[in-house]
């Protein structure tokens, strides 16, 4: 469940709610012993300050930057396609804690509410910041515009290139994994290929 719950007078999200309780010095140790287990030594120039970086960076991935997700009458009455194309994330896959990096199209039908717009990057960078899956990513990013905007349809679709599956294993090296939803009337295969035409992902 993405931790963000938004109404039409959002309440200011505590960054401290976002945050994952990081304990710096337990996770310095603790990536020092995995070093060391794994045979590379931290007594080198460029090693000495290794796991204070590594849980430094993965401090990064895991901590949501604070946004307020404002949702706001559709007092226009816009009833078309609303679509953010390609926006690019980060996240950590949950299965082996290496980073799976992509682009996501996000789009919904407004119905009485609407979302501020760069809301829908923020939502999608706040929903990466964790140990994730991506089908789990694309269903929660689904589920939190359905429930939340109430909208006629919504769709997410994420591509990404997995490092798990890039760099080690496979090696499938260069190929990318597509996950998609479809909610309400965007689940139409009309209002579907409209919507990939739209983010401008020709017949494949
Ligand atoms: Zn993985």
């Amino acid at each position: 469940m993405l931790p963000l719950i938004a109404t039409e007078t959002p309440p200011v999200t505590p960054a401290s709610s976002l945050r994952p309780m990081i304990d710096q010095d337990a996770a310095e140790r603790a990536a020092a012993a995995l070093l060391t287990a794994l045979g590379v030594p931290l007594d080198t120039p460029s090693t000495q300050r290794t796991p204070a970086r590594m849980v430094k960076a993965y401090a990064e991935l895991l901590t949501p930057r604070e946004y307020v997700p404002t949702v706001f009458p559709n007092e226009a009455g816009y009833r078309e396609l609303v679509l953010a194309r390609q926006v690019p994330f980060v996240s950590l896959c949950a299965h082996h804690m290496l980073p799976f990096v992509g682009t996501a199209h996000l789009g919904y039908l407004p119905g009485e509410r609407i979302l501020g717009l760069s809301k829908l990057a923020r939502l999608l960078s706040s929903a990466a910041a964790r140990p994730q899956i991506q089908e789990v990513l694309t269903q929660q990013l689904g589920d939190w515009l359905e429930s939340q905007l109430k909208p006629g349809g919504a769709a997410v679709v994420v591509t990404a290139e997995h490092m798990c599956m890039t760099l080690r294993g496979a090696g499938a090296m260069g190929s990318t994994v597509t996950t998609s939803t479809w909610r309400g009337s965007l689940a139409d295969p009309a209002a579907r290929a409209q919507f990939m035409a739209m983010a401008g992902e020709g017949a494949r």
